[in-house]
């Protein structure tokens, strides 16, 4: 005899139904079979929202049951169901509609009819895959699963009677010629015939009863998926199949989440040593699961991550129950009382507080009947009233060898801890088999693959990239990460995500990666991008290893970043603010980025795309202190000034510097020093000083009138008529045989910026076009400075920085 259960998912169609029977067909080749079915999938949350609504007299309950009775009519027709059959399916539908009809009478929904109600999901499904066999050459016969599975009075989760149940069952098979018997899953009924149900999900368990009464040699539970997954598939993509696992594995990953399976299920088969193949209907071909009593599968120690997603945490506290015995016991009792079942207990070792968490339907039971067993203590302030948490999950990590192993808890909480996940408590039973934490229910599908990743991936990192500002260095980024992201992939296991986009109007997402082929077009149609929706929006999606990457030169974004390093989410930051203004807010990013362990790279605001702040970084983190910077830093000026001479006048120069974007939009802010007075600012503070940029001594080579010009034309304006002023400069230079360079220096913590004549012998006189060159002397670079030289200007040459920045993050 072979036992194979088809859920609700694969019964959803007639199409399904029709794969459905060709397993059941070839199972039944050489041996009798029992198919257990479900009901149609989402019939029985439509028979419970029927009864519901009849109960609230809200007459919409009739056209719940138009969308039934359509249901199945429809699937009848579509698997040419006979006239009788049709006949039966309408009397069925009758039955039921006479039930709802009473509740809306008489206002009555308890548990023993929700049972009535919600039998016939299962009643109408198992009849009309039965009647199917018409078409077949096998006899098939249908069997009312009641009239052989008989439970207590436990209405809804009733309790299978033993050994009645497995007498009338073996009885019934020893006579049963069909090869083919078609039974309901979940119904069952009480010893005075009156209908019962096994639970939500209790299909699964009338198939390991089946099974076990019969022991058979294997319980096969065909579903949608193609088995039991390392993670729920639905929420973690990269979860797979878990080829074998032991019973106890099973249990818990159930208990804790994973509907695949029912949690009872396993306990008949346990029992009898009867293992469970999971498999997947619309892949028969696929491996499945095999869960056995095999000691085997311990070879990896963590087997799943799961997780309960609507829970609530209630605790009691106070100095009354410090070594006072028996708090506990009629802490559970109280629960118990009112049939609260607890999923995890906790208590600190000062037993100044229990906590316990409960599904968070039982919150307000549960809550009531603990204040109420404890009335006295509160009343004394001995006691403090439940303290009730919503909006929780629990997560957890199973496998039967984590005992053998130790750092397993380590890992998942420094994981968690590492991605912002706060964890408000944790439980690891004695077997070692669990560990669970509580978190918040926003964090879950965070929670999930990060733990995921850690415990079963391994080699694919996923980087998640929020990028605002999408200009000349943007779309450059883009392209160069458009065209890596294979490469990334294959050689450093590196999978670069672009999640969001934005410029100052729209903004643009796709958890799964934008599309870098159009990403423009799908940015103009992108949403609005105003009020705080970008961030919202980022938080909402609450994606592990998450970069906001700042490409604008924007004060009110840069002032935002602390805001993202709170939430665990780098920044790389192509934008100079944040990182030269006033030295606290810089110095409190640095602390954030330290408190969050989320990296604040800024490489590209000195020297583009050269390895400027990750050399100095390495210079001082090895335990060497810079005593002088000399440096070109500014690409921009040392283009004016490498191409302003006798020929061409500096206010061409200028234009042609600011036309081809070698400037900032506004080019005072390099001409009139702003912008190496930045960059010197953050290489000094890089190697350890405290300096603010009012501090920077900046004599202005600029005219009078060019540093009191209003706005940009007049700037320029002035350029040309005071084209004698720029002319003297260059001449007094040439005059001394030196060439004019705009230089930043950093000494004795003192630092400045200003053109300089250079000579002929020092190594700024040959700086070619936009080229940066710095100089650090240190305490090991004493007579002969590092040089750090090469383009330091161009969007290619920033973007690469940037990429570089983003690149390094795969280790965090
Ligand atoms: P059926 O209708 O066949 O009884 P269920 O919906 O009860 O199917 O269970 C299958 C579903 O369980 C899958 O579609 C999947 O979304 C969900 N699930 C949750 N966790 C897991 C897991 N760890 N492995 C496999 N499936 C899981
Ligand atoms: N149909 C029932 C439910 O939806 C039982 C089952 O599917 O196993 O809960
Ligand atoms: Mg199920």
């Amino acid at each position: 005899m072979k036992v194979l259960k088809f859920g609700g998912s694969s019964v959803a169609t007639a199409d399904s139904i029709k794969k459905v029977w060709n397993i059941a067909i070839e199972a039944a080749k050489n041996d009798k079979a029992i198919i257990v079915v479900s009901a149609f999938g989402g019939v029985t949350d439509l028979l419970q929202r029927a009864g519901e609504q009849a109960n609230l007299k809200d007459e919409t309950y009739l056209k719940t049951l138009s969308l039934i009775s359509e249901r199945h009519h429809a699937e009848a027709t579509q698997l040419k169901l006979s006239d009788t059959a049709i006949n039966h399916l309408e009397d069925l539908l009758e039955q039921l509609k006479n039930i709802l009809q009473g509740i809306y009478l008489i206002n009555e929904f308890s548990d023993k009819t929700i049972d009535k109600v919600l039998s016939y999901g299962e009643l109408l499904s198992a009849f009309l895959i039965s009647e199917m066999s018409n078409i077949q050459d096998i006899s098939v016969s249908f069997k009312d699963s009641r009239e052989l599975l008989k439970t207590d009075v436990n209405f809804t989760r009733a309790d299978i009677l033993q050994p009645t149940t497995d007498t009338l069952i073996q009885e019934y098979f020893r006579s049963d010629i069909s090869q083919l018997t078609i039974m309901p899953g979940f119904i069952s009924s009480t010893v005075k015939g009156e209908t019962t149900t096994l639970g939500r999900g209790g299909s699964d368990y009338t198939a390991a009863i089946l099974a076990a009464a019969l022991d058979v040699k294997i319980l096969e539970i065909w579903t949608d998926v193609s088995g039991m997954y390392t993670a729920n598939p639905k929420l973690v993509a990269q979860a797979y199949a878990i080829p074998e696992i032991s019973y106890h594995e099973a249990m818990e990953l159930s208990h804790f989440g994973a509907k695949v399976l029912y949690p009872p299920t396993i306990v008949p088969l346990l029992q009898k040593n009867i293992p469970i193949m999971i498999k997947n209907t619309f892949e028969p071909l696929e491996g499945g699961t095999l869960i056995t009593d095999s000691s085997h599968s311990k070879k990896k120690p963590v087997k799943g991550i799961t997780h309960l997603s609507n829970i609530a945490l209630l605790t009691l506290e106070g100095n009354g129950m410090v070594g006072i015995p028996g708090i506990s016991k009629r802490l559970f009792e109280a629960l118990s009382a009112v049939k609260v079942n607890i999923i995890l207990i906790t208590q600190a070792s000062s037993e100044h507080s229990i906590c316990v968490a409960v599904d968070a339907v039982d919150t307000e039971r549960a809550s009531t009947a603990i204040d109420t067993m404890f009335k006295y203590e509160i009343a004394s302030q001995e006691l403090q009233p439940t303290i009730v948490e919503h909006d929780l999950a629990i997560i957890a990590v199973i496998g039967d060898g984590m005992k053998n192993h130790q750092g397993i808890s380590g890992d998942m909480f420094s994981v968690l801890g590492n991605n912002n996940v706060n964890i408000r408590a944790i439980a690891q039973g004695a077997s070692e088999r669990n560990i669970s934490a509580v978190i918040a229910k926003k964090d879950v599908t965070k929670a999930l693959n990060v733990l995921h990743y850690r415990f079963f991936e391994k080699q694919i990192k996923t980087i998640n990239l929020f990028i605002v500002g999408v200009g000349n260095v943007g779309a450059r980024l883009l392209a160069q990460i458009a065209q890596q992201q294979a490469y990334l992939l294959a050689h450093l296991m590196l999978k670069i995500n672009v999640v969001g986009l934005s410029n100052s109007r729209k903004m643009l997402f796709d958890s799964n990666g934008i599309s870098l082929d159009n990403w423009q077009e799908q940015l103009d149609n992108g949403q609005s991008n105003k009020d705080d929706a970008w961030f919202k929006s980022i938080c909402e999606l609450n994606l592990a290893t998450s970069v906001f990457v700042d490409i604008t030169a924007n004060d009110t974004v840069a002032a935002g970043y602390g805001r993202y390093l709170k939430q665990s989410i780098a920044v790389v930051a192509c934008n100079k603010i944040a990182s030269s203004n006033n030295f606290s807010n810089y110095k409190e990013l640095k602390e954030l980025s330290k408190k969050y362990h989320t990296p604040y790279l800024f490489e590209t605001n000195v020297g583009a795309g050269l390895p400027v702040i990750n050399t100095l970084n390495n210079l001082i983190n090895s335990g060497d202190q810079v005593t002088e910077i000399q440096a070109v830093l500014s690409g921009s000026l040392n283009f004016i000034f490498n191409n302003f001479n006798k020929e061409r006048s500096f206010y061409d120069v200028v234009l042609q510097a600011q036309q081809e974007g070698y400037t900032e939009p506004d080019p005072r802010i390099d001409l009139s020093g702003v912008d190496v007075a930045r960059k010197i600012v953050i290489l000094a503070r890089e190697s350890g000083y405290e300096i603010e940029m009012d501090e920077i001594e900046n004599k202005s080579f600029l005219s009078n009138s060019g540093n009191n010009a209003d706005s940009v034309p007049q700037f320029l304006a002035t350029l040309k008529t005071d084209a004698a002023h720029y002319e003297a400069l260059f001449n007094k230079a040439e005059g001394n045989s030196s060439r004019l360079k705009y230089v930043a220096s950093l000494k004795n913590g003192k630092a400045s910026v200003g053109l300089q004549e250079i000579p002929k012998s020092h190594p700024f006189y040959n700086l070619d076009g936009k080229d940066n060159i710095v100089l650090f002397y240190t305490n090991r670079y004493v007579d002969q400075p590092l040089i750090i030289k090469g383009a330091g200007a161009g969007a290619d040459v920033t973007a690469s920085g940037l990429f570089g920045d983003i690149i390094s993050l795969k280790n965090v």
